[in-house]
C-alpha cells in the first residue's frame, strides 16, 4: 500500500518531469557561444594595442628621420648662407682681428644664424667654422655660431607627448586585457558550473536522471559479447516522514549518506545516479556469472543500517531491476521493466528485491485494464457490497458483518479489491469509493440491527482528515447507531505519521464508532502499536491462522497477543478461519470472535438475509460449522 502511494508519487513527480526536460536542453553548449566571442575580443584588443604601440614606434622612427634630413639642408643652407655674406660684407672688414660689430649682426641676421661670434683661433672643440679671410686672402679668424636644428628641437617637444600617448595606449590595453580575462575565466566558472547542473545532482553529486539515462545509453551501447547490463531502481521508503522527522536539511543530509553507501557496497564499474528525491539508479555492465542479486541485497543491507544524522536514524528501501538483453535491449524496455520490478518491490514492503519477470508485465497490463474500466465501473453502478460474516467464538453466534467491495466486470468477471482499491488509490478515485462503501453498507445495516457492521478504510482514506466529516455525515443519514459501526485500518498507516493517526482516531472515537486494526501480522507487526494507538479491537491476520497447523508455536503466539490484547482491552478477531481444527485451537488461545470460510464466505445482503433467517431458525443466529458451504 505505501508502495502503490509511492510509484503514485514517481508518476507525477514534478522534478522528474523538470529533470526530463532539463535533460533535453543543450544548456551547456548554449553557454560556450559568450566564452567564444569574449576569447575573440581579448584577441582583438591585444592585436589593437600591439598594432597601435607599432604604428606609434614606426611614426616616431619616420619623424626622427625626416627631421634629421631636413636638419642637415638647413644647417648646409645655412653655412651656404654664411660664405655668401662673408663674401658679401667683405668690404666692411676692419683690421683682421677687430672685426666691426655691425659686420657681425649683419651676416648674422642675413644668414639665419644664433650667437655669431669672431674669434681669431679656431676653437679647439671641433665645431664648424667658417674661415674670414683678409684682403690679401689669408685667413684673419673664424666666424663661430651657435648650431641650431629646428625639427630636432620640434620633435623633442613632440617627444613626452608621444611617450604618453604610447603609455596610455599600453596601459588601456592590458586593463582591457585584464578585465577580459577576467571575465573570460568567470565565464568558463559559470560554464562549468552550467554543465554541472545540467549532469549532476545536487545534494549528492551523483548523476542526475538525465546523466543517469544517458549513461545507461553508453553502457548498452559498449555492452559486448556475453555480459549483460543490468538496471536497478532503489527507492527509499517513507521519506516523506523522515523529512517531517529531521526536516530538510536532515534529510538532504541522509540521502547523501544513502549514496554514499550505495556506491560504497557496489564495485568500481557501477554508475550510481540520484534520478528523483527518493530514489537511485544503479548501471553495472558485467559477466554472466556476475551476483547482481547478492550486491544489490547488500545495498538495502546496508541502506537499512543506522545512520547518524545528529541522532540515530533508520531508512530502508526496496529495489527492482531488469537486464540487458535478457529482459530488454533498448533503455526504454529495460527501464520499464525495471520500473515494474521496483513498483511489485514496493508493494512486498520495505527490504525487498524484485528480479523483473514476464509475470509482472501481465499484472500491469490488468493494472491498465483497471486504470481505464474503473472510472466507468464506479459512475455506472457495477461496484457492489458483499458481508461476511462475523461469529462469536463462543457458540458461534453471528456478531457483525465485514463489507468488502466487489466488482464484476461484465467481460472479465469479478475483479479482487486488492487488485483495484491501490489503482483507485492512484487515481484519486478513493475518496468517492469510499464514500460510496461507508454509505452503502450504513444503509444496509439497517436490515440487521442487532449486528455490527464492519467497514474497511484505505490508507489514504485514513490519512485524509475529511474522513470524520464523511462518517459524521453517512451516519447522520443513515440514523443507525454510531456504536454499530467498526472502522478497520491496517497497520501501515499507524507508522506513516503517529502523532497525526492518534488524533484522527480519537477524533472517530469522538463520533462514537470503533476502531479495528486489520491484518495484524500481515506486515510490520509491532505489538507497541496496541498500546500507542486508541483502539478497540485487534484482527489477527489470517497467515497466523495458517501458521497454525505448521508449527507447534503458532498457538502459543496467537495466544500470547490475545493475552496482550486483553490485557489492553481491545476484543479480538480472528480472520481466515477455514477448518473446524483451526476453529478448536483458536477457541483454546482464547479469541473472541472468528471470520472465515468455515462460517461464511462473504456474500450479497440478500443471501446473508437468508443465511441469518435460517441459522436463527437453526440455533438462534449460530452459524453452523462449514456454514460456508451454503453461502459458497
Ligand atoms: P480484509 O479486510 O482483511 O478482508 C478479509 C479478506 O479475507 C476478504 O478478502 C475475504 O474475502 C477474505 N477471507 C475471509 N475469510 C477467508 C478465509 O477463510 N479464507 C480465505 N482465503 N480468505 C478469507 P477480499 O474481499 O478479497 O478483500 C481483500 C482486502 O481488500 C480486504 O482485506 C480489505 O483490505 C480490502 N477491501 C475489501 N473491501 C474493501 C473496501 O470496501 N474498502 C477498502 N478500503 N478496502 C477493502
Ligand atoms: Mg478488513
Ligand atoms: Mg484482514
Amino acid at each position: 500500500m505505501d508502495g502503490e502511494g509511492g510509484s503514485q508519487r514517481r508518476d507525477s513527480d514534478p522534478k522528474r518531469v523538470l529533470l526530463a526536460l532539463a535533460s533535453r536542453q543543450p544548456v551547456a553548449s548554449d553557454a560556450a557561444a559568450p566564452a567564444k566571442r569574449l576569447r575573440k575580443a581579448s584577441g582583438l584588443v591585444a592585436l589593437l594595442a600591439a598594432l597601435g604601440i607599432g604604428a606609434t614606434v614606426l611614426a616616431g622612427a619616420v619623424a626622427y628621420q625626416v627631421a634629421r634630413d631636413s636638419d642637415a639642408h638647413f644647417l648646409s643652407d645655412q653655412r651656404e648662407s654664411l660664405r655668401a655674406a662673408v663674401v658679401e660684407f667683405r668690404a666692411l672688414f676692419g683690421q683682421a682681428d677687430e672685426v666691426d660689430p655691425r659686420f657681425i649682426r649683419m651676416v648674422e641676421r642675413s644668414a639665419g644664424l644664433k650667437a655669431l661670434k669672431f674669434e681669431t683661433e679656431a676653437p679647439a672643440d671641433g665645431r664648424e667654422v667658417q674661415p674670414v679671410l683678409d684682403e690679401r686672402g689669408r685667413i684673419a679668424g673664424f666666424f663661430t655660431w651657435e648650431e641650431t636644428r629646428p625639427m630636432a628641437a620640434a620633435l623633442g617637444r613632440l617627444l613626452p607627448f608621444i611617450v604618453a600617448v604610447a603609455l596610455l595606449l599600453i596601459v588601456f590595453a592590458a586593463f582591457s586585457l585584464r578585465q577580459l580575462n577576467r571575465a573570460r575565466r568567470e565565464l568558463a566558472a559559470s560554464e562549468e558550473l552550467v554543465r554541472r547542473a545540467a549532469d549532476e545532482d545536487k545534494i549528492t553529486s551523483l548523476p542526475n536522471h538525465a546523466k543517469t539515462l544517458e549513461l545507461l545509453d553508453l553502457a548498452l551501447a559498449e555492452r559486448d559479447g556475453d555480459n549483460v547490463t543490468s538496471f536497478a531502481l532503489i527507492e527509499l521508503d517513507g521519506m516523506a516522514d523522515v523529512t517531517a522527522h529531521l526536516g530538510v536539511l536532515g534529510a538532504d543530509e541522509l540521502i547523501v549518506a544513502v549514496g554514499r553507501r550505495i556506491k560504497e557496497t557496489l564495485p568500481p564499474q557501477a554508475i550510481c545516479g540520484r534520478i528523483a528525491a527518493d530514489e537511485f539508479a544503479v548501471t553495472l555492465s558485467a559477466g554472466p556469472d556476475f551476483g547482481i542479486e547478492t550486491v544489490l541485497r547488500g545495498t538495502l543491507e546496508a541502506i537499512a543500517r543506522p545512520h547518524w544524522i545528529d541522532k540515530v536514524v533508520r531508512v530502508s528501501a526496496h529495489a527492482g531491476f531488469a537486464q540487458a538483453p535478457r529482459d530488454a535491449q533498448t533503455r526504454g524496455e529495460l527501464t520499464r521493466k525495471a520500473e515494474l520490478a521496483l513498483r511489485e518491490a514496493a508493494r512486498k514492503g520495505p527490504g525487498s528485491l524484485v528480479r523483473f519477470e514476464a509475470a509482472l508485465e501481465a499484472a500491469s497490463t490488468d493494472q491498465k485494464f483497471i486504470h481505464r474500466e474503473l472510472p466507468r465501473a464506479l459512475s455506472a453502478g457495477d461496484l457492489e457490497l458483499h458481508y461476511q460474516p462475523i461469529v462469536a467464538a463462543n457458540g458461534g453466534r453471528v456478531v457483525g458483518l465485514e463489507a468488502l467491495l466487489r466488482w464484476t466486470h461484465a467481460t472479465r468477471g469479478p475483479i479482487a479489491p486488492a487488485a483495484f482499491i491501490p489503482v483507485a488509490e492512484q487515481m484519486g478515485l478513493m475518496d468517492a469509493l469510499g464514500a460510496f462503501v461507508l454509505r452503502r453498507a450504513l444503509a444496509e445495516a439497517k436490515r440487521w440491527s442487532d449486528l455490527y457492521i464492519a467497514v474497511n478504510l484505505s490508507p489514504l482514506q485514513v490519512r485524509d482528515a475529511s474522513i470524520v466529516d464523511l462518517v459524521r455525515a453517512t451516519l447522520a443519514e443513515s440514523a443507525v447507531p454510531p456504536s454499530r459501526l467498526m472502522l478497520e485500518i491496517t497497520e501501515g498507516v499507524l507508522i506513516d505519521n503517529p502523532e497525526e493517526m492518534i488524533e484522527r482516531i480519537e477524533d472517530l472515537h469522538a463520533l462514537g464508532v470503533r476502531i479495528a486494526l486489520d491484518d495484524f501480522g500481515s506486515g510490520y507487526s509491532n505489538l507497541g502499536y496496541l498500546q500507542r494507538f486508541p483502539l478497540d479491537k485487534l484482527k489477527i491476520d489470517k497467515s497466523f491462522v495458517d501458521a497454525l497447523g505448521r508449527s507447534a508455536n503458532g498457538g502459543v503466539i496467537i495466544q500470547a497477543i490475545v493475552a496482550l490484547a486483553r490485557a489492553l482491552g481491545l476484543t479480538v478477531t480472528v480472520e481466515g478461519v477455514e477448518t473446524e481444527q483451526q476453529r478448536v485451537l483458536l477457541r483454546l488461545a482464547g479469541c473472541d470472535e472468528m471470520q472465515g470460510f468455515l462460517f461464511a464466505r462473504p456474500a450479497p445482503a440478500k443471501t446473508i438475509d437468508r443465511l441469518l433467517a435460517q441459522a436463527r431458525g437453526d440455533t438462534g443466529k449460530t452459524l453452523p460449522a462449514a456454514a460456508g458451504a451454503l453461502t459458497a
